[in-house]
């Protein structure tokens, strides 16, 4: 083939596949509730790879805050998220909610769509960012989805999984995974959290159903549609059903 011809086919197959990548871009937003290791991250990660949205971790997101040393210097909110998160409590919620809409409105003007897979954790978050999101994409755009569990297997779960130094992805305690001791996606260490106990693990599921819980109700009442799922199967059953819960 001539050297033009070889390059412009290059091209051609180039821009196909970024017009079918574009084509699979949703404005979007995917808010994933259900129970510690109901899947919400691992499915958060493949539906952000798949319609290009961003994954956004609003625990990750304070954290970065209170980690720039700067910003605790100059902001006395984050100072105070730092004292708090160095006690082992949880960040004030008013500032999560500010933080939260505040990365909210930069992806929203960027056009960029999100799958949330930890927040709203609480009714007083989800009552504020619902109304932003309606604002910035649109009732028709939410797409709400529950992610069902057991607290059994909820325990199971998280007791024996792992997640890496870097960014916190979690390798599950699956035979194929048994040997590997870095991360497949970032190369990083494998660390086991202290936190993740049969003992912490079940208070986290009672505090689930007593703040996060709520949610899945308010949503619905307010005319939000919700896509329910069996958590408790393999993840690819998990990720098929919710392609089709999306209607994709
Ligand atoms: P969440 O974000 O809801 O707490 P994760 O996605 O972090 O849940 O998953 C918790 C653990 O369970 C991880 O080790 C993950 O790999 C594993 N896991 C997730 N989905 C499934 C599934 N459908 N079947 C078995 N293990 C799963």
């Amino acid at each position: 083939m001539p050297r033009a011809t070889q390059k412009f086919t290059t091209w051609f197959f180039i821009k196909q596949t970024d017009i079918i990548n574009l084509m699979d871009n949703k404005k979007w937003v995917v808010i994933l509730i259900g129970p510690p290791g109901s899947g919400k991250g691992t499915q958060a990660e493949l539906l952000a790879e798949k319609f290009g949205l961003f994954h956004l971790e609003t625990s990750k997101l304070g954290e970065e805050k209170i980690n720039n040393t700067e910003l605790v210097k100059k902001d006395p909110e984050v100072a105070e998220a730092k004292r708090l998160y160095d006690k082992g409590e949880l960040f004030p919620p008013p500032w999560t909610v500010k933080i939260t809409v505040e990365k909210i409105r930069e992806l929203a003007s960027q056009g960029m769509g999100i799958v949330f897979s930890g927040s709203p954790r609480t009714l007083h978050e989800a009552e504020k960012e619902v109304l932003i999101f309606d604002e910035l994409y649109g009732r028709d755009n939410i797409k709400a989805i529950h992610l069902n569990l057991t607290k059994e297997e909820s325990i199971r779960r998280n007791s024996s999984r792992r997640i890496c130094e870097a960014n916190r992805h979690t390798i599950p305690n699956f035979p194929i995974f048994k040997d590997i001791t870095t991360c497949p996606k970032d190369g990083s260490k494998l660390l086991k959290r202290e936190l993740d106990t049969p003992e912490t693990i079940s208070i986290r599921y009672e505090v689930y159903l007593r703040q996060t819980q709520p949610i899945i109700s308010f949503l619905e009442e307010n005319g939000y549609k919700m896509v329910e799922i069996e958590g408790e199967q393999d993840i690819d059953k998990v990720y098929k059903d919710i392609l089709k819960g999306l209607g994709e």
